[in-house]
């Protein structure tokens, strides 16, 4: 018996218009002098915040890579080793910070994490998503020490990348009515406090009262998705914030040749999802409309046909995971439901 549960959790998470003069606050609370940071960076356009970075206390070592690639992670493991690296400072998108995430976890020690777009609930979570060369997977990893996010750079991201962010912690609301439903029909248990920090994530934004893209806009998402990361370390898995819209896009990942941002592909999933289970979408739809996120998959190229091989797929994209789709799964549900894209 145990009197409490022990979850490791991110012990700093910082919200800023300040980013060098942040970063330098945190390292030198969390990391005195004797501590050895190496900067990860974006070899790309956020290369200029890497190098921004370059001058805090205690870099002893840079690098500006593409990241992204198991090589990668590799690459970094190795310089963590051989230089005697403490602490590792990621700075770009998704490839950088889980390049990061996952050479820290490999080698026991702490990540300090600064994301130049807001694109999904990835960024404080146990996961890190690598391409293995034969397949991309995603990887299980500790999660960061910390994030700090900068809304100067957020807001100089591009819009379908915050869009997209915006679709991922929407998908929230979805993912928790599976878990219900798995609950309900097969016995899965629900973490509470993990579905409370989900579904608070989503709410942040549904309710967000900022100008869409504006500064309070960019703050209720970046907490929201750090609520959403959270719920995933406290549940241990990915089921507070990925049901059966998530498996829609997983199918649409391997369907298209080039597929869309992973949040804007759950965030219209959503709507049929939501729309498959009997839930209304008028919430969402109308936040959809107020930030210009895409209604349908037709509006992002997607054509019915290969939306519904998706649906099809779905299923098959992750095994153990009990959605809606195991329960409405005729063609004809899904024909009904496909209408929430057509009013
Ligand atoms: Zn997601």
């Amino acid at each position: 018996m145990e009197i409490q549960r022990l979850i490791p959790l991110p012990a700093v998470f910082k919200i800023t218009t300040e980013l060098f003069e942040t970063v330098k606050e945190v390292i030198e609370e969390e990391f005195p002098p004797g501590h050895r940071i190496l900067l990860v960076s974006d070899s790309g356009d956020a290369k200029v915040y890497g190098e921004i970075l370059h001058d805090v206390p205690h870099v002893s070592h840079a690098i500006f890579m593409r990241g992204g690639t198991i090589e990668d992670v590799m690459e970094v493991e190795e310089i963590i080793r051989s230089e005697n690296v403490d602490v590792v400072l990621g700075v770009g998108g998704g490839r950088i910070l889980d390049t990061v995430k996952l050479a820290s976890s490999r080698t026991f020690i702490p990540s300090i994490l600064v994301p130049t777009a807001l694109s999904h609930d990835g960024i404080i979570s146990p996961v890190a998503v690598i391409d293995f060369g034969d397949e991309i997977k995603s990887t299980r990893a500790i999660a960061p020490y910390g994030a700090i996010v900068d809304l100067n750079i957020i807001s100089k991201a591009p819009l379908t990348f915050n869009l997209a962010g915006c679709g991922d912690l929407i998908s929230n609301i979805s993912a928790l009515e599976d878990w219900k439903l798995a609950a309900e029909l097969k016995g899965e248990k629900i973490d509470y406090f993990a579905y409370m920090l989900s579904k608070s994530g989503a709410r942040s934004i549904l309710y967000s009262e900022a100008r869409p893209f504006s500064t309070g806009f960019f703050e209720d998402l970046a907490e929201g998705l750090a609520a959403s990361g959270v719920s995933m370390i406290i549940s241990g898995n990915s089921r507070p914030a990925s049901g059966a819209e998530h498996l829609i896009s997983h199918a649409l990942d391997k369907i298209l040749k080039a597929a869309h941002p992973h949040g804007i592909q759950v965030g219209i999933a959503t709507l049929f999802t939501q729309r498959l289970r009997g839930s209304s979408v008028e919430r969402i739809k109308a936040f959809y409309r107020k930030i210009g996120f895409p209604l349908s998959p037709m509006e992002i190229g997607i054509s019915k046909e290969v939306f519904m091989d998706a649906v099809k797929l779905a299923p098959t994209t992750r095994k153990n995971r009990f959605t809606i789709l195991d329960v409405k799964n005729s063609p004809d549900d899904w024909e009904e439901a496909f209408e929430v894209y057509f009013e």
